[in-house]
C-alpha cells in the first residue's frame, strides 16, 4: 500500500501523519520493556527473529524492533538452588536444553517457572550464560546490564541525532548530566509539580530537571526543578514542541501507563 494513503489507525499510518505535521519519527526507538512471553523455537511461528547479534522480536504495541534475551521456561529451581541463566545468543546451551521452550524478555526483573509445583517466582536479575558470555565480546553480565544496555543504546542514538542537528541548540553544559542526577537524588526523584514519586530505578529517567528560567546554563538550585516527564511536557509551548518527537511521545506514553493508570496511545 502507498504510504500516503496509509490509514492512520495503523503503526505506519501514525507514523506517516506525525512525519507530515513535521515530527522526527525515522530516530532510533526509546528503550521500551516489554511484557515476558513464552517462544517456541521449535515452532515456525515463533515470533523470534534469531541473528548473529542477538534475538529480536517486534514489538506488538508500536511495531518497532526490540532485542530481547532468552531463559528457561521451565526451570527446577530447588534442585539446582538456582535460577535459570539468560542467553544473548544462539549459543549450543540454548540449542541443546529445554526443547527449544524458552521465555523472551528485555526487563532485568523476570518471571521463573518452578518446574516441580509451577510456581512463579521473581527474580530481580539473571546471571548470563557461560557460553554466550563466551561467545559475545563485552556481553553483560545480568539482565539487569542488559536493560541498562539497551537503555543506553537508545540514549546515545538520540544523542547522534541530536548532534546532527540541534545539540547545540539545547545548550546544555558538560556536567549537566551530574548535576542533574545530582539534583533529582536530592529531592527524591520526585515531582516538585505533581507529587508523582519514582522509586524504581529502571524507571527514574521519568523524573527529569528544569531550567525555571529557561537559561540551561544557569545549574543554581533556585533555577532548578524536578519534574516527572508529563508536568515537564507541558511546562509551557516550547517544552510542548521538544515534546512532541515520537521518541519523547513513546517515553510519555510509557510513564502514562505505568504511573497514570493510562491506556497507552501507540
Ligand atoms: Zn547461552
Ligand atoms: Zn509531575
Ligand atoms: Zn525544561
Amino acid at each position: 500500500m502507498e504510504e500516503s494513503v496509509m490509514p492512520i489507525y495503523s503503526f505506519n499510518g501514525l507514523k506517516n501523519l506525525l512525519r507530515i505535521k513535521g515530527f522526527r519519527v525515522d530516530k532510533a526507538q526509546a528503550y521500551r520493556p516489554l511484557e515476558v512471553e513464552n517462544v517456541d523455537l521449535n515452532s515456525p511461528r515463533c515470533n523470534l527473529e534469531i541473528t548473529n547479534d542477538g534475538f529480536f522480536v517486534i514489538d506488538p504495541v508500536d511495531g518497532e524492533k526490540r532485542q530481547v534475551f532468552l531463559y528457561m521456561q521451565n526451570y527446577d529451581i530447588e534442585k539446582y538452588n538456582d535460577y535459570p541463566r539468560f542467553h544473548i545468543c544462539n549459543c549450543s546451551t540454548l540449542q541443546m536444553y529445554s526443547r527449544g521452550s524458552y521465555r523472551r524478555a528485555n526487563t532485568a526483573r523476570v518471571k521463573v517457572k518452578n518446574r516441580s509445583d509451577g510456581r512463579e517466582v521473581w527474580v530481580d536479575s539473571l546471571k548470563l550464560c557461560q557460553n554466550c558470555a563466551s561467545k559475545m565480546f563485552n556481553a553483560p553480565k545480568t539482565t539487569a546490564d542488559f536493560e541498562r544496555v539497551m537503555r543506553q543504546a537508545a540514549a546515545s542514538s538520540e544523542r547522534n541525532d541530536y548532534k546532527r542537528g540541534e545539540l547545540d541548540i539545547r545548550g546544555y553544559t558538560k556536567d549537566w548530566s551530574k548535576v542533574s542526577e545530582a539534583y533529582r537524588n536530592l529531592k527524591q526523584f520526585k515531582c516538585e509539580q505533581c507529587g508523582v514519586q519514582i522509586t524504581n530505578p529502571f524507571d527514574q529517567c521519568f523524573i527529569q530537571v528544569h531550567h525555571i528560567s529557561g537559561d540551561k546554563t544557569d545549574n543554581r538550585e533556585q533555577n532548578l526543578k524536578c519534574l516527572c516527564v508529563e508536568c515537564h511536557s507541558q511546562i509551557d509551548e516550547r517544552h510542548k514542541k521538544n515534546f512532541s518527537t515520537k521518541a519523547n511521545l513513546l517515553v510519555l506514553d510509557d510513564f502514562r501507563k505505568k504511573y497514570r493508570g493510562q491506556q497507552g496511545l501507540f
